[in-house]
């Protein structure tokens, strides 16, 4: 068990957040303390910050894929590719 140091109940290891304050220092809250603290709940903000790393992946594969149609088949398909990435960056900016 270790203590929430906002609220001070005891929590488990196992749902105990480390987070870090304003100036820098690491502390253990429990998951409703960092609700109030992200604004958001726990779940919510590992879901965003997994489709964060998900987003960034598909990226630098069109990014990859753009400069291989920009050497294979010129700088049209570059160009489309470029377009799609800059697209996919776009809406996935909106999705949140
Ligand atoms: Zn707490």
């Amino acid at each position: 068990m270790v203590e929430c140091s906002i609220c001070h109940k005891h929590i488990d290891e196992k749902v105990a957040l480390v987070n870090t304050d304003k100036d820098g220092n690491k502390r253990v809250i429990c998951q409703e303390c960092f609700k109030q603290e992200a604004g958001v709940d726990y779940e919510t903000f590992a879901y965003r910050k997994e489709n964060a790393k998900q987003i960034s992946i598909a990226v630098i594969i069109c990014l990859v894929m753009t400069i291989y149609a920009f050497v294979e088949k010129g700088p049209l398909y570059g160009a489309l590719g470029l377009v799609l990435t800059v697209l996919i960056y776009f809406f996935s900016g909106k999705i949140k």
